[in-house]
């Protein structure tokens, strides 16, 4: 298992060929994968209390984020797309991860006392490459 470092989201926002950006194109950006199966778990409203699950397949594919669902939280949102490359590149079929959002709350009152939005997302995926037989 490598430490690879992981890019910063306005990287991912720069790159010239960004996931998911249009539709049928998760087969062109993941060409090994048979199918999937991903599913996260959000804060309803975040970033505490009730939780939801979303479901994802490859035919349902997520965005490059699974956005945050805090009223509070600017920018905010965790990214499936770092999760799915990575575990593509390793070829692993079945991922659990968890995280924070990326984006910060804001002072109601327009405090500049910005802080970590704690909305935490949990991920599970589960693939089947196409050159499993
Ligand atoms: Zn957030």
């Amino acid at each position: 298992m490598s430490h690879d470092s992981r890019p910063k989201a306005a990287e991912l926002m720069d790159q010239s060929d960004p996931l998911f950006s249009k539709k049928g194109s998760f087969a062109e950006v993941f060409p090994s994968i048979e199918s999937c199966v991903i599913e996260v778990e959000r804060p309803k409203r975040g970033p505490y209390g009730e939780k939801e699950i979303l479901k994802f397949t490859e035919t349902n594919p997520p965005g490059e984020y699974v956005d945050c669902t805090n009223p509070k939280c600017y920018g905010g949102g965790f990214s499936i797309g770092i999760v799915l490359r990575k575990a593509v590149k390793n070829n692993d079929t079945n991922v659990n991860t968890s995280g924070l959002c990326k984006g910060q709350e804001g002072s109601p009152k327009g405090a500049k006392l910005d802080r970590d939005c704690m909305s935490h997302f949990s991920v599970a995926i589960n693939i089947k490459y196409k050159s499993d037989n």
